[in-house]
Parts: structure tokens; sequence; C-alpha cells
């Protein structure tokens, strides 16, 4: 099955980089009037993401969430290296599905959900599914006899900045009467799912989890429900700069998988990354299209650079409402780069930077001492693959910034490798 080909791809040959494409795209805008934003999504980055992955958790099938980051280019170079996919949603489901996946690769992975969506799942062959409560397993008995549950639990102390607990997961105590309700309603339980939270600081968080789902295990057999699927869920870190690496993660994994599901066991362990794919694929160019400065009455001089005098305000043509949405609540305001480096000897004003629409809550950032730019001028913000384009939005009837795909002739040797791999498996 071929989902994507070479030339969906702008190809950078050896030497010409991520940055260098941004140039020449700049390059050519600053000829016209016409300077969207616009942002570069990296599918070499992703693609040697996927290896680090597979080489580093090699007990662990990787399911992507497509919630993260769903545009087509990169779900179908993840569907050609034989990734699963995580779908929370019936539209997701139909994306992939769209794109060829077959519904084996596929897990439901939304706890709660409509009964029509459930039915659309039976009938799409999608059959692996998530769940946390009892009236949910009533749904699907009524609407997917034929699902293979698996029981999310919740994580002790998730300790993450983003806890997932306050909405999902059941406490240990609950699941030994889910397991035996699944039962009485002849609903196949497979497996226990959990997902530590967004920016988990404790990687001990994943131990504990595996260490939680083997109790599982062991009360299913009490109900004859055959568990053969471990799914550790999401939270891996999308850049080297995160507090806790990847690798860090991985050690802890994949010890605690040997301690409680060893080779041989007969269990199959999935993951659900998201962040840990694409946060640092994805570049975004936004250009100044309005300044206004002000002059300050009172002025508060901090350092010897900084002009106190005036300061300015800047209108870039991307915000709040589009890639900046969920970046400034996950990770709060992301560094700039400016796209033509100035001069170390230039005054710094007092600066904010504002999205383009009427609301005054689109401000990107402000306290910020920066030397004087110009309308026209280029800013650069790196790692804005996650949870940015899903998120973004028309309001006010400005567009999400165009997409740009690169990738190098090398990966997409490594792309074609792993199909072949895949399709050989
Ligand atoms: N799985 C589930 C059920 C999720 O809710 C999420 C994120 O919300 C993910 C996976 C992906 O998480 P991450 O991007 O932290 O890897």
């Amino acid at each position: 099955m071929d989902y994507i080909q070479e030339s969906d791809f702008t190809m950078m040959e050896e030497g010409f980089t991520v940055r260098d494409l941004i140039d020449k795209i700049i390059n050519e805008a600053s000829q016209t009037e016409e300077r969207d934003a616009f942002l570069v999504g990296d599918m070499e980055e992703v693609v040697k993401k996927h290896l680090h992955f597979l080489k580093t958790l090699p007990r662990v099938k990787p399911f992507y969430a497509v919630k993260c980051n769903n545009v087509k280019p990169l779900v179908k170079i993840l569907a050609e290296m034989g990734s699963g996919f995580d779908c929370a949603s019936k539209a997701e489901i139909e994306l992939i599905k769209e794109i060829g996946v077959n519904p084996e690769r596929i897990i439901y992975a939304n706890t709660c959900k409509q009964i029509s969506s459930i039915k659309f799942a039976a009938n799409s062959g999608v059959q692996m599914m998530t769940f946390d409560n009892e009236l949910e397993l009533v749904k699907v008995s009524e609407n997917h006899p034929k699902a293979k549950m698996v029981l999310r639990i919740a994580n002790k102390d998730s300790n993450s900045s983003n806890d997932m607990n306050a909405k999902f997961g059941a406490p240990l105590n609950t699941c030994r009467h889910l397991l035996e309700t699944a039962k009485n309603l002849n609903i196949e339980v497979i497996g226990v799912s959990f997902h530590v939270g967004i920016g988990c600081l404790d990687p001990q968080i994943y131990a504990q989890s595996i260490a939680d789902a083997h109790l599982v295990f062991n009360m299913a057999s009490e109900f004859q429900h055959k568990m053969t699927l471990l799914d550790i869920g999401g939270g891996f870190p999308g850049t080297v700069e995160a507090k806790i690496s990847f690798e860090e993660i991985a050690a802890v994994v994949n010890s605690a998988l040997d301690t409680y599901f060893p080779e041989g066991s007969a269990v199959d362990v999935i993951a659900e990354p998201g962040r840990y794919y694409v946060l640092s694929a994805f570049t975004l160019a936004v250009n100044i299209i309005a300044k206004k400065i002000v002059q300050q009455d009172a002025p508060e001089s901090h350092g010897e650079r900084n002009n106190p005098c005036k300061s300015a305000f800047y209108y870039l043509n991307d915000g709040i409402y589009g890639t900046f949405s969920r970046l400034l609540f996950l990770c709060g305001y992301p560094k700039l780069i400016f796209h033509k480096e100035p001069s170390p000897e230039q005054p710094l004003y007092m600066s904010s930077l504002w999205g383009p629409t009427c609301d005054p809550m689109d401000q990107i950032a402000e306290h910020l001492y920066l030397p004087e730019l110009c309308i026209g001028d280029w800013l650069l913000y790196y790692n804005v693959g996650a949870y940015t384009i899903v998120t973004s939005s028309t309001f006010n009837g400005f567009h999400p910034p165009h997409i740009h795909f690169a990738m190098s002739p090398k990966a997409w040797e490594d792309v074609l490798l792993l199909k072949r791999r895949f399709e050989q498996a």
C-alpha cells in the first residue's frame, strides 16, 4: 500500500536545511505583498523520532495519537512506517481509514464515546476501545458487542502539568467491579491502558502504572478475561530540552516491563505518543503586520541597553486563535527567534506581541525587551508541532498558516525500508 509519494514533499538535498527552506520561502514572499504566516513540517524529524522510538523502546509498538497533529502528509508517513493510530473520535477514525489503514491498527482511545460513534467504530471494523466506567460498558454491549475493550486506569499521582486523572481513569479499587460487569455483559476486556499526563516530571509514574496494570491483569483472570494488551499511553517529551528525557522514561518503562510483563508473557505492549513525534518537527514563521509605539510617562530602566522612553506593540499574522492557541497554555510563552539577527548594540524597548484578531486576549507575549522591529520583519518559533494546528480556528476570518512539508532523500529511504519491514512482518 502506498500512502504517500516522494513528490508530496519538498526534497531537501544534502546540505539544504529546514532553515534554508524557510529563508527561501521568506525571500520569495518578500518579492510580493503576500507575507502570510507559514509553517514548515520537517518530516525527516518525524522519521528520526520513529526510528529512535523503535530502538529505545524495542518492545513497544507506537499508536500515534492523531489528536496531537492530524495533518494528512504526517499521518500518511506514519502509516507508511507501520505505526498504529490512537483515534479519539469518529472524525479521526474516518481520517485514518480514508488514507487506507487497516482498522486493526486503530485503537479508539476515548473512554467516553457518543453512541453513534460506537456504532460507527463497529461498522468500520475498529474493535479496540478504552473505557473507565460501567455505563460505557452498557453502551458498548448494546452497540458494539464484539468490541475488545481496554480498561483505562487512573495513575496514583501523575505529577504532570496536565493531570489526566481529573477526567479519566478508573481507580484501582473499582477495577474488579468493572471487570465483573464486563463479564456479565459478555464484553471482552483484552487489556489495560493509562496516560501519565502531559509534562510528567517523574518517570517512576510509568513504573507504578505498569505495576498497577499487572494487578488488574491478575484480577481479570478471576473473571476469565484473557488479557493480552498493555497500553502505556503518551506523555513522552517532544524536545531534548524537556526536564525529563525520553531516554530516562524509556529506561524506567523497559525495566518495569521486564519485571511485570517479561518477554514471553504473551502481552503486546503499545503506546500512544503524540507530542514526542511532532513537537520539534514544525516551525512557524510569522510576519509583523502592524506596529504601535507608545511614549512612556514614568520610565523605569532595567539594564544598560534598555531604553525606557517608549514601548512597542507588534501585531503578527498568527496568534492565540491560530498556532499559539494551546501553545501558551501548555508551554507558556514560546521563545522567539529573529529571522534577521539584530545588532547587539541596538537599544532595547519594552515590547509586546499580539495576534491579528480584534480580541484583546489575543496576546502572544508581553514584557519583552526587544530591539526595534519593523513592519514586514519575520519572527520564527521552533517546536510548534503539537496541539497547535489541530486547535487553530478561523476566528475573525484568519485562516491557519499554510504548511510546507519537507523531507530528505535519506529519510525517504528510511521510510521505504521501514515500510518493507512492516509489510514483511
Ligand atoms: N492518549 C490519550 C488518551 C490522550 O488523551 C493523549 C493526549 O491528550 C495522548 C495519548 C497523547 O499524549 P502526548 O501528546 O502527551 O503523547
